[in-house]
């Protein structure tokens, strides 16, 4: 029935599957039929203390009862309290800003990038080198910075100048030219396909960046906040960015983005705002999403999870070659290679008719990101589910 009124009046953007969701628990999903689904994609790596979290409702609902908003002109207490949390659990003395979203975050950080190339050189700098198969969001600038060809569709076009894009790290090297300002990567391809970089490689070209004052801009709008196994990549890769950004996670559905830089004294008032950005109920809802996760790593549970995680896909792996290369990924962001994109868009369709949510990333990688608080029964159940829908496709 809403099928008909989402296609009637909702602008046609998304290719979705009209499955109509009442109710989660954790990392399980109820429709209005009352099937259940395991949920390995917590809504693209957003819902990361699960659906339903009475905690995080709590912090949302007393929130609620006393103040929404007011606005940036006046001190929002949850807003300075989420940014030292952020510095503090990151381990680097940085500022934030804070948007509502991942391509918003990432324009913060191209505004700090360039402002800091105005500021900083003789000649202006103010082009940013991304990475093929990268994704930095949907706006204008954003979708620019994506590395993608196919993104940049013609009809949407002028697009900003100032990016371009390299096959590898490697590659950056010798892209890097006097109106160079920064390089922006993620540090495991999300939507590129569950694509961890080599370690040394990153702390060399961070190194080498740092040298030539040239600036890091780190998107960990997916990797961050835990997904990694660590609170950000950057500190499993250990390198210290100029410019990290948040968002998917980081308030557990709530919508928000934030970007954090060292560069503490970039901006000046007037430089950059938003209307939301930063407001009572999704600072409060951040902390919350923060104070459950930061335990949930101290008590080794988070650990457990994705070493767990890790067991279930080498054992599918080593068991169903026919349609699997090998598994991907890191912490609670993972992928399985698939044989062809065809054989994943099925294999995609029989997992959800058996009742689990996986997603698709790239060319050929099925991805699975599941809720950082998913429980074991929900890794065995849903890893069984995907095992009677590759049985079924044999
Ligand atoms: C999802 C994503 C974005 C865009 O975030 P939105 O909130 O959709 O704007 C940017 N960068 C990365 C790495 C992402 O995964």
């Amino acid at each position: 029935m809403y099928e008909k009124i989402d296609k009637d009046y909702v602008l046609n953007t998304y290719a979705r599957n009209y499955v109509n969701f009442k109710q989660g628990i954790n990392a399980t999903l109820y429709d209005e039929k009352g099937k259940d689904y395991i949920d390995f994609t917590s809504g693209i790596g957003v819902s990361s203390v699960g659906h339903g979290n009475a905690r995080l409702a709590n912090a949302i609902c007393e929130q609620a009862k006393n103040l929404i908003y007011t606005s940036n002109l006046f001190l929002i207490e949850p807003q300075a309290k989420l940014a030292k949390k952020l510095a503090f659990l990151s381990g680097f003395d940085m500022a934030t800003f804070f948007a509502n979203s991942g391509a918003e975050a990432n324009e913060g950080a191209i505004k700090i990038a360039r402002k800091y190339g105005e500021r900083n050189f003789n000649n202006k700098k103010y082009k940013i080198i991304t990475l093929e198969n990268s994704f930095h969001g949907r706006t204008i600038t954003t979708v620019k910075a994506t590395g993608q060809k196919s993104f940049h569709k013609s009809e949407f076009s002028p697009y900003p100048d100032g990016f371009s894009y390299d096959h590898n790290i490697k590659n950056i090297y010798k892209s890097i030219d006097d109106e160079t300002i920064a390089v922006m990567i993620e540090l495991v391809q999300g939507e590129g396909g569950v694509q961890p970089f080599d370690k040394k490689e990153i702390q060399d070209l961070a190194k080498f960046l740092k040298e030539k004052g040239l600036l890091l801009i780190v998107d960990e709008v997916q990797t961050g906040v835990y997904r990694s196994g660590e609170f950000l990549a950057a500190n499993l890769y250990d390198i210290e960015p100029d410019i990290i950004t948040l968002a998917k996670g980081l308030a557990g559905g709530v919508p928000i983005g934030a970007v954090m830089t060292k560069h503490k004294d970039i901006f000046e008032p007037g430089d950059h705002g938003s209307t939301f950005g930063g407001n009572f109920l999704s600072t409060r809802a951040g902390l919350e999403v923060l104070d459950i996760l930061e335990s949930y790593k101290n008590s080794g549970l988070l650990d457990e999870s994705f070493l767990y995680f890790e067991e279930k896909l080498s054992e599918i792996c080593k068991n169903y070659p026919n349609f699997f290369t090998e598994h991907v990924g890191l912490g609670l962001m993972r992928g399985f290679r698939c044989k062809d994109a065809e054989t994943l868009t099925k294999i995609v369709k029989a997992c959800f008719n058996e009742g689990l949510l996986v997603l698709k990333a790239g060319k050929n990688t099925l991805r699975m990101l599941p809720p950082l608080t998913i429980s074991k029964d929900e890794i065995n159940e849903g890893f069984k589910r995907m095992t009677s829908a590759l049985d079924w496709m044999s």
